[in-house]
């Protein structure tokens, strides 16, 4: 039986984002109420039109490195921009995002003496020199580039979730996430799907980034949404931290060829200088999600890409694009 058949007042920080905006669905289907803690940053309020006639559910705007009041049962720490071209837009704001939001939602956890998750994520891993990436590898970050704000920001939030366990008993959860997609990704978002199916379905040239030998494991946002869950609702021992992500590895050349073929696009191929820093190859060693969370991804890469071109090709016949 769920845990979640007791009602609970949820706060999800980064509600209006892509991920957010999923948790959410999911926690208001199981009854419970949910408040939404976004700045807008990167999030949207189409994300969550679709919430504002449930009683259950209310939006606050606020900026997570401020300190923040409510009364809740449980927390789910998303706020954070994720796509490389937001993360670097404002640096600082980046790193604060993460740390000062973590230190503030951590002390309204300690307060309420509540459960809090953290959305942490593959990129503590940094340009990882084994694989695939198992928990118990420390990473390879560097500290002084332009993807730092992100990845040390992220790798601070989760020494503070440690140091909250231990020096305060906090009863905390902690996923490392890797490149997730699917509907209500921002299509600016400069994240690869989405910019390769806008690109495909606008018959604009595709752009590899490099010689596109670079590997991802992409993961579908229901699959990844259905972990979380999972990971919350494991005794109180269990801490993480845990990946969630789908071992399948593409390189980003063969992502672009799927992409040309499901849009039955003919936009050209066009290779753009490699970012600095961008990791060669990435993908989750998933045994501890098997064994502790009785959970892998259900959706293959072909399916959920489907399901993503659908929903980027409705998105720009209404002209909403912004
Ligand atoms: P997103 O950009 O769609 O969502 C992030 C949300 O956080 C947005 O709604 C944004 O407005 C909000 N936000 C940003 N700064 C804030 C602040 N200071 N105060 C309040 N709200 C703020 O990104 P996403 O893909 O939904 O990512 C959600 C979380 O998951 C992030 O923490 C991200 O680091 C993590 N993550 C995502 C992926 C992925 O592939 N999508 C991979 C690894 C980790
Ligand atoms: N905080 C918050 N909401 C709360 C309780 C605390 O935003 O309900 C913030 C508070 O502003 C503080 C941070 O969380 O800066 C850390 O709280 P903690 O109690 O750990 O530290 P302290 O207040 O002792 O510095
Ligand atoms: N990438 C690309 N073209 C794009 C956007 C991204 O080739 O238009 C590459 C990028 O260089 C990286 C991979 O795709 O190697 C995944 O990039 P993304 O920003 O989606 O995620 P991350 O680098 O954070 O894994």
């Amino acid at each position: 039986m769920r845990q979640y058949d007791i009602r609970k007042r949820i706060v999800v920080t980064g509600g209006a984002g892509f991920l957010g905006s999923h948790l959410m669905d999911r926690l208001l289907e199981q009854g419970h109420e949910v408040i939404c803690v976004d700045n807008l940053f990167t999030g949207t309020k189409r994300n969550i039109d679709h919430l504002h006639d449930n009683p259950r559910f209310e939006f606050v705007r606020h900026d997570v490195t401020f300190p923040l009041y409510v009364e809740a049962d449980e927390i789910w720490n998303l706020a954070c921009p994720a796509s490389p071209i937001h993360y670097s837009h404002d640096p600082v704001q980046t790193t604060k995002t993460s740390v000062h939001g973590a230190i503030n939602m951590l002390g309204l956890a300690k307060r309420l003496r509540c459960r809090i998750f953290q959305a942490s994520t593959s990129e503590v891993y940094g340009d990882p020199a084994v694989h695939p990436q198992r928990e118990d590898y420390w990473g390879n970050v560097n500290c002084i580039g332009p993807r730092s704000c992100y990845d040390e920001g992220k790798r601070c939030a989760e020494t503070l979730f440690f140091d909250y366990h231990r020096q305060h008993g906090l009863d905390i959860k902690v996923a490392r996430i890797f490149n997730t997609y699917g509907p209500r990704m921002h299509p600016n978002d400069g994240r690869v799907i989405s910019n390769f199916i806008v690109q495909a379905l606008r018959g604009d040239p595709i752009t590899i980034y490099g010689e596109g030998r670079q590997t991802r494991s992409f993961c579908y946002v229901d699959d990844l949404i259905e972990g979380f869950l999972r990971l919350m609702e494991t005794p109180q021992g269990f801490t993480g931290p845990v990946n969630l992500g789908n071992p399948g590895e593409f390189t980003i050349h063969q992502l672009a060829r799927m992409v040309l073929e499901l849009t039955g696009s003919s936009s050209t191929l066009v290779n753009k200088p490699l970012p600095e820093d961008d990791p060669m190859q990435r993908q989750p060693d998933i045994s501890l999600a098997r064994s502790e969370l009785d959970w892998e991804p259900k959706v293959a890469l072909e399916d959920g890409l489907k399901k993503t071109i659908a929903y980027f090709d409705a998105l720009l016949r209404e002209g909403k694009q912004d």
